[in-house]
């Protein structure tokens, strides 16, 4: 790659850079026991581990003690998110004791110097929703605006940073498609309403949080996943890796952003030459090969699998590269609009990925923002090991590990690294040289 090496020992990140990590309120609150994924978690076989979220990392109580470190390893902000449930616990009843509760929680947070991102839906719904056929339904989108528009009047004074919808493609996949989220499946049909309903959803939100904050910034947050055909010269794999990138990567950003329902999820929503988004959050993971496969009528013919020859990949998951995070942020950037990375992670439950997978995504970072993208922060995901939807707490992201059954939490040694970044708000030449001395001459002058 050409680019400047640099004399001094920092790859400096631009002031005011956000840097933080992201939590949502299912995996982390505890005993939210009035949505869909409670009610899920009790039937057995839809849990990997056969676990339930329980108390989670119980930060309905206590959220403050891991708010705590986080300021005080240097973070600045922390992207969390509200349980429409617990706001909204009956179908227009809106509950006073939580809407304390988050204040209570926001207020700290400002105390601490952590500015709050907040995500308005981040994959659960009430049960009362549910039972009504959830975002199948059309009424989705007015109950979504009466929420938004309650959650402004009751929060607005304490966050002007929203995030609408936490990885619709995510949610539409596993929940309608391969049907290992509630509710268990739904077919094309049932895909095609719910996408069309969270577009909606996130317009409407824009619209109403911008009627009641001037200088508010909307976004969301969009899974990325990069795919790349697994036999470049094969036409076949070509097509299948444009067609998945097309349905799951650019199909709902221009929707997000522009407002404009592409194929499949078209005809338009008449929204063309508007904008829909003040920022766009990239949340990244993992990549992708894609081949065609005349068997998965299914998947309409595809195969996504990680790269065999990759470094690091989880089955089901991908192949872990920072390269993915640079395609993404280069594609975002084409819209002109801030980005911030809301999620990168890594499941990882001993820590021996995730020292140099957090230098060498922050590096990727560094490099977008020389080519200059306009990245305004980074989420790391996540604080604390939390519930990991089907997959129990068989999967750890957190930089604190948890043990649920006592509460206990102890810092991983990634915990360190991440603190080193933050606190000089870029990466030390020593952090590229212990866990990815094969960039460091990209990054850094010979000879120092
Ligand atoms: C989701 C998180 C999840 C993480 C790791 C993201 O897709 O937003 O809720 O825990 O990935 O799987």
């Amino acid at each position: 790659m050409a680019m400047t090496t640099h004399a001094q020992e920092i790859l400096a990140f631009p002031p005011g850079f956000l840097w933080g990590t992201a939590t949502a309120a299912h995996q982390v609150e505890g005993n939210n026991t009035n949505n869909d994924w409670w009610a899920w978690e009790q039937t057995p076989g839809h849990i990997a581990d056969g676990s339930r979220s329980g108390l989670a990392a119980n930060w309905w109580q206590a959220a403050e003690q891991d708010l705590a470190l986080a300021a005080q390893w240097g973070q600045n902000s922390h992207r969390l998110s509200l349980e429409w449930s617990r706001l909204e616990p009956r179908e227009g009843a809106w509950d006073e004791g939580a809407v304390a509760r988050y204040r209570q929680i926001l207020e700290y947070m400002r105390g601490l110097g952590l500015v709050p991102m907040v995500t308005l839906h981040h994959f659960t719904n009430p049960l009362w929703l549910y039972e009504q056929g959830g975002w199948e339904n059309e009424r989705v989108v007015s109950w979504f605006a009466r929420y938004v528009e309650r959650v402004v009047k009751s929060f607005g004074d304490l966050c002007h940073f929203w995030c609408t919808l936490n990885e619709p493609m995510v949610y539409m996949a596993f929940g309608y498609l391969s049907g290992i989220w509630p509710p268990g499946g739904g077919g094309l049909g049932a895909v095609r309403k719910v996408l069309r309903h969270m577009a909606q959803a996130h317009a409407q939100a824009y619209e109403i949080l911008h009627r009641h904050q001037a200088d508010a910034q909307v976004g969301f947050a969009k899974h990325f996943q990069l795919f790349e055909p697994a036999e470049p010269r094969r036409r076949a794999d070509r097509w299948a890796t444009r067609l998945v990138d097309h349905l799951f990567n650019e199909s709902i950003l221009v929707a997000l952003t522009d407002g404009a329902l592409l194929l499949p999820l078209g005809p338009d929503l008449g929204r063309r030459g508007g904008r829909w988004a003040d920022f766009m959050g990239l949340n990244y993971y993992a990549r992708n090969l894609v081949a065609f496969d005349p068997r998965r009528k299914e998947e309409l013919f595809t195969r996504r699998f990680p790269d065999p020859q990759a470094r690091y990949a989880v089955e089901g998951w991908g192949e872990v590269t920072a390269e993915g995070l640079y395609r993404g942020l280069k594609r975002f950037a084409a819209w002109g609009l801030p980005i911030y990375v809301t999620e990168f992670g890594v499941p990882d439950n001993d820590d021996h990925v995730r020292p140099w997978f957090l230098v060498e995504h922050v590096a990727t970072m560094y490099r977008a923002l020389q080519e200059g993208v306009p990245l305004k922060g980074a989420y790391f995901w996540s604080l604390v090991d939390n519930f990991e939807w089907a997959a129990g707490w068989s999967a750890r992201f957190g930089l604190l590990a948890l043990d649920p059954a006592t509460q206990e939490r102890r810092p991983r040694p990634s915990a360190e690294v991440y603190r080193r970044i933050v606190q000089a708000n870029g990466l030390e030449r020593s952090l590229v040289a212990e866990f990815a001395p094969q960039l460091e001459s990209q990054f850094f002058d010979r000879g120092c």
